[in-house]
């Protein structure tokens, strides 16, 4: 028996007893021309505006207009120490401690910034280990990592393939890599959770492993800050680098996080790329001193933060600490297990789940394979106003985020799939 019904009668059961069920209307929810609320299926690409963004932001052009460059230090929220608003909310969501976090550029920089320090290949000891189907930004930068110190991009990458006939990457598959190629093996570069099939990987199991036989371990995490609990401090990795603009709903474009793990945190003679903001706070502006690295993950930054962007951004930052990333992964499970539930219900031999079964091994999203399909599949959900992601060849991603998804929205989702799917 399964705990999940069918019907639209249970969905709007669930929203009535869901604790969470308020949040939606604190978010702008993109409508049709005939003023439809759509059924908003991609946070995991772009994550919907929180109705309180526009006064955060507006505080800080209100205090530009008045104050000019006094708002650094006489602003309500003096702008010199803006980034440090976002660190404690921020290490809560990804798991951390506020000295191994900072918001501040955006995310393939950061990712950079990050194998600046921790990508040091040797003669011997030289390869980046990454999963196949890694998102393309992250495979070019880690190409060109290898290209920038005179490798190879081709010889120097390994892959962590799915097996023939399988979507999802296998721990003995890893470990065999490892046994094979270990001591040759400088970086690990994993996507947390994979964009395109939505696994979520066991961190702390792929740090411990990489660490065994020598190699640095590092994660991007765009894909599960703010849908997943990361425990970053406890997976021991190394360093990871995230977005904003997903989970974090903080806006296109919008700055990144980054971690680096305290055992690095005091490291000055670590290599990196360094500016003002990476000196002393408390003598960044003498503006004559020595070089002082600033210790922890903002010792990585380099300019002087957009202000504007940081502002989105704790505005998301509020929201999401006062529901809490426990509460929110719990309503999680919830909704993605009966979106699930009920495309299994559909029984068509055509459609398969291609993200892992088991919920501790994924987030919110589901990557569902339909067979024969082609991208006039997407183009039809989007006509009759159901917001989602396809992927070539067959792949439909869909996201329900527990902050602003309703059960009634999955309902609507699997309904029109289905009438569309019958035509
Ligand atoms: C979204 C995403 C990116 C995008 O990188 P930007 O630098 O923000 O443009 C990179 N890598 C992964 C894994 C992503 O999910």
């Amino acid at each position: 028996m399964s705990k999940y019904k069918l019907g639209l009668d249970y969905a709007k059961q669930q929203d009535h007893n869901d604790d969470l069920s308020i949040y939606r209307n604190q978010f702008y929810i993109p409508k049709d021309t005939h003023g439809n609320e759509l059924i908003y299926m991609t946070g995991n690409s772009l994550g919907l505006q929180p109705k309180t963004t526009k006064a955060y932001i507006d505080q800080e052009l209100e205090d530009w207009a008045n104050l000019g460059v006094e708002g650094h230090t006489q602003a309500k929220n003096p702008w010199l120490k803006y980034n440090e608003y976002l660190t404690e909310n921020m290490a809560n969501i990804v798991g951390a401690k506020p000295i191994e976090v900072v918001v501040m550029n955006t995310l393939t920089v950061n990712l950079h910034l990050m194998m600046v320090s921790f990508y040091q290949p040797t003669k011997t000891r030289y390869k980046i280990l990454i999963e196949a189907d890694a998102f393309p930004s992250d495979k070019y930068a880690v190409e060109s990592q290898l290209r920038h110190h005179g490798f190879d991009d081709k010889d120097g990458l390994i892959l962590w393939k799915a097996r023939a006939g399988e979507e999802l990457a296998n721990y003995d598959d890893l470990e065999a890599i490892f046994k094979a190629h270990g001591h040759e093996i400088a970086l690990v570069m994993i996507g947390g959770v994979n964009y395109y099939t939505g696994q979520f990987f066991d961190l702390k199991r792929i740090t411990k492993l990489g660490h065994q036989y020598g190699c640095i371990v590092g994660f991007d995490c765009a894909h599960g800050a703010g849908n997943v609990e990361l425990n970053l401090h406890d997976s021991g990795a190394d360093f990871a680098v995230w977005c904003t603009y997903k989970y974090l709903n903080s806006g296109p474009g919008s700055l990144a996080g980054c971690f680096v793990h305290e055992r690095h945190a005091h490291k000055k003679d670590l290599n990196r790329f360094t500016g003002w903001w990476s000196h002393n706070k408390e003598t960044r502006f003498k503006m004559r001193d020595d070089f002082d690295q600033l210790p922890g993950a903002e010792g990585w930054q380099l300019s002087n933060p957009p202000i504007l962007s940081m502002a989105a951004i704790k505005a998301s930052l509020d929201m999401f600490n006062k529901v809490g990333i426990k509460k929110l992964v719990e309503k999680s499970k919830k909704l993605t297990g009966y979106f699930e539930f009920l495309i299994h219900e559909l029984n068509d031999k055509h459609i398969k789940i291609i993200t892992p079964q088991n919920p501790e091994e994924r987030g919110c999203q589901l990557s569902i394979q339909v067979k024969n399909a082609d991208k006039s599949l997407h183009h039809k959900l989007t006509q009759a106003g159901v917001i989602s992601d396809w992927r070539e060849p067959d792949v439909i991603r869909c996201a329900p985020v527990p902050l602003y998804n309703s059960f009634q929205d999955v309902y609507h989702l699997v309904d029109t799939l289905k009438t569309i799917l019958h035509e």
